[in-house]
């Protein structure tokens, strides 16, 4: 039976992800078979998880396999799965749009640049339409599982923006792909060559995956694979390139795994795990709504994708699977949710991923640095999120410090408290939106004449994680930017003396400086902290830091007020000056003006840029007269 032939558009997106694939892609052009045969072995997982509800959907066909066959003459490579297939429904959508959260968002950050947007679309997954990396015309043959032959479907596509449907009649169950290759891509119609290929992309696949016999015509196959999950054989017997090929097959990542682990746990309870470390962020790592977890199966059936309860939030940029002998087959997400058996693997999986990183770090510390510069921004979510774990996290970290002078964040809590003074009992950091703005933060002054290591913290996190952390190794951790710099016996004795001294003799000076900037400020106080710098705000330690009020501000939250103190340096010549200024309408200016610069350094803006300017001007007028 045969019905008219009905013309589909593609998606927006698709047609742009078509147009990269063709023109952008040609080294790795052989990865549109991984992605095939992955499909394939997805459908026939789909379809033996389908049957344990419904085994009538077997049709007496419970043999799931996957034949790859090449014809050289007609230059077309075929693949076949006997699995789940699809209704017209599903081949219009799946084959016709993207259906992956944040798909606009990937677009956007396309460059235009080919060799970065053929990274980009590893790391995005580029799954069935791969296929027009090697091919001028595709077709597709399916029939869903349950569906009588003549509910079969044709697709087909030249990748020039449109497709077709038609209804064929299919004997067969499943899915068949015929890929017309494209001139330059003949070395794919060589037996020899994909043979070489499938073996690779098809060892670790449970399924048998068949190809013709060598030398003879086609009727005669055989399995070419090991047809065996990989998780299931022994560590021992596994090599590297294999571990490296299964990770590419779950997580659709042109680029190597950073690092692995894979267990067997026995007794009581019974799973394998295999987590991989990858070695790139993949575009949506801070989406909220990405994919994230792992492929879960149950004694080797694949129930879902995207399992997330079995890792926290904060170790989402692991990929890998996890097998339970003891989940019941018919598991849901939602039971998972509240088994207890569940929460028992997370805990221990979630120790398995934090040992993998410590393995790393003492043993591949280059990797190491790799994994920090892609992920530490998220492992430090932990620092909050997960207090069991907090004091395997802190060995972790690791940051950029006044003592280095490198971009790259070096420096671990351990070599901090190695190079503290005599005396020293707090960890000072400071916060900034930059390593240039924290290295040249004015609350550092003291402290670097003095000699004492300040930690520079940059991420978007930071102050959310400190303010989680109390203390390292019974070291308190220590704002330079809030409340007093406990400095204790760091702190010259000969300052402490005179501090009294100093504050009676300016006390006027201080009160008629509170009064003059009203309640823009909590108190005027004399510094300790500052060398160079004529003034800063200080904030006590219960309130909100400017990393976190710009971004409350940012996501459209009601920031709540905060009032830090103003301190002065009084050997500064402004601040002397100030002093010495008799005339109120000068020494509002004047007041405002070093409020208004303290402010700047603390928070990175003015609270009315354009009286500032105009204030400064004033004065610099004055100044050239
Ligand atoms: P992904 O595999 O990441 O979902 P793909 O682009 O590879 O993305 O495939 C898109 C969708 O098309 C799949 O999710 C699946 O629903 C469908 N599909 C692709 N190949 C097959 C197949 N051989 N059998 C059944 N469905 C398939
Ligand atoms: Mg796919």
């Amino acid at each position: 039976m045969t019905d008219k032939v009905e013309k589909h558009g593609f998606q927006a997106e698709v047609r742009e992800l078509l147009q990269l694939m063709i023109h952008s892609l040609y080294s790795h052009r052989e990865i549109f078979l991984r992605e095939l045969i992955s499909n394939a072995s997805d459908a026939n997982d789909k379809l033996r998880f389908l049957a344990l509800s419904t085994p009538g959907l077997f049709s007496g066909e419970a043999d799931l396999k996957i034949w790859v066959s090449v014809d050289k003459e007609l230059s077309t490579i075929t693949l076949r799965d006997n699995g789940v297939g699809m209704s017209r429904e599903e081949v219009i959508t799946n084959l016709g749009t993207i259906a992956k959260s944040g798909t606009s968002e990937f677009f956007k950050r396309l460059s235009g640049d080919q060799q970065k947007d053929s990274q980009l679309i590893g790391q995005f997954g580029v799954g069935f339409y791969s296929a027009f990396i090697v091919s001028d015309e595709v077709e597709v043959f399916t029939r869903k599982a349950g569906e009588p032959p003549a509910n079969g479907i044709r697709w087909a596509s030249k990748a020039d923006g449109d497709f077709t449907v038609e209804s064929v009649d299919l004997e067969a169950r499943g899915t068949r792909i015929v890929l017309h290759l494209k001139d330059d891509a003949k070395e794919f119609s060589d037996a020899w060559r994909v043979r070489s290929l499938v073996r690779r992309y098809s060892d670790h696949i449970a399924f048998p995956v068949l190809m013709p016999k060598e030398g003879e015509d086609s009727l005669d196959w055989e399995v070419v694979n090991q047809a065996q999950a990989l998780w299931v054989r022994s560590r021992t017997d596994i090599k590297d390139e294999e571990y490296k090929e299964f990770y590419k097959h779950i997580a659709h990542d042109f680029a190597e795994p950073l690092a692995w682990s894979h267990n067997k746990v026995e007794g009581k309870r019974e799973y394998t795990s295999l987590l991989y470390l990858p070695a790139r962020a993949p575009f949506d790592l801070f989406q909220r709504d990405a994919a994230r977890g792992l492929k879960l199966y149950v004694r080797r059936v694949f129930i879902m994708d995207d399992a997330e309860q079995f890792l926290p939030m904060y170790l989402r940029f692991l990929r890998g699977i996890v097998d339970s002998n003891d989940l019941p087959l018919n598991v849901s997400r939602e039971l998972l949710q509240q088994d207890s058996e569940v929460e028992a693997m997370r805990t221990a999986l979630t120790r398995r991923a934090l040992d993998l990183l410590a393995r790393l770090l003492k043993d591949e510390p280059e990797k190491y640095v790799s994994f920090w510069r892609e992920f530490g921004a998220v492992l430090k979510e932990g620092m909050g999120e997960d207090v069991i774990n907090r004091e395997r996290i802190f060995p972790l970290l690791r940051f950029n410090s006044t003592y280095e002078d490198s971009d790259e964040p070096k420096v671990t809590l351990a070599d901090y408290l190695s190079r503290m003074k005599p005396g020293q009992e707090r960890i000072y950091y400071v916060i900034a939106d930059s390593l240039a703005a924290a290295r040249g933060s004015s609350y550092l002054e003291i402290l670097r004449t003095k000699g004492i290591e300040v930690l520079l913290l940059t991420d978007r996190v930071d102050e959310w994680m400190m303010g989680h952390v109390r203390e390292f190794e019974g070291k308190r951790f220590k704002d330079v930017a809030r409340g007093d710099l406990e400095l204790g016996a760091l702190a010259d004795e000969a300052d402490k003396t005179t501090a009294e001294a100093i504050l009676f003799e300016n006390s006027d000076f201080l009160k008629r400086l509170k009064l003059s900037l009203g309640e823009r400020v909590s108190e005027v106080r004399v510094s300790a902290r500052l060398t160079d710098t004529p003034a800063c705000l200080i904030l006590s330690e219960g309130d909100m830091g400017a990393q976190m009020r710009r971004i409350m501000a940012a996501s459209g939250q009601v920031v709540p007020e905060s009032k830090p103190a103003m301190e002065l340096n009084l050997e500064h010549a402004l601040i002397k000056r100030l002093k010495t200024t008799e005339v109120a309408v000068d020494f509002d200016d004047l007041a405002l003006l070093v409020h208004d610069q303290a402010n700047l350094s603390e928070s990175g803006t003015v609270t009315n840029p354009g009286e500032f300017v105009r204030r400064l001007n004033r004065l610099l007028g004055q100044l050239m007269q």
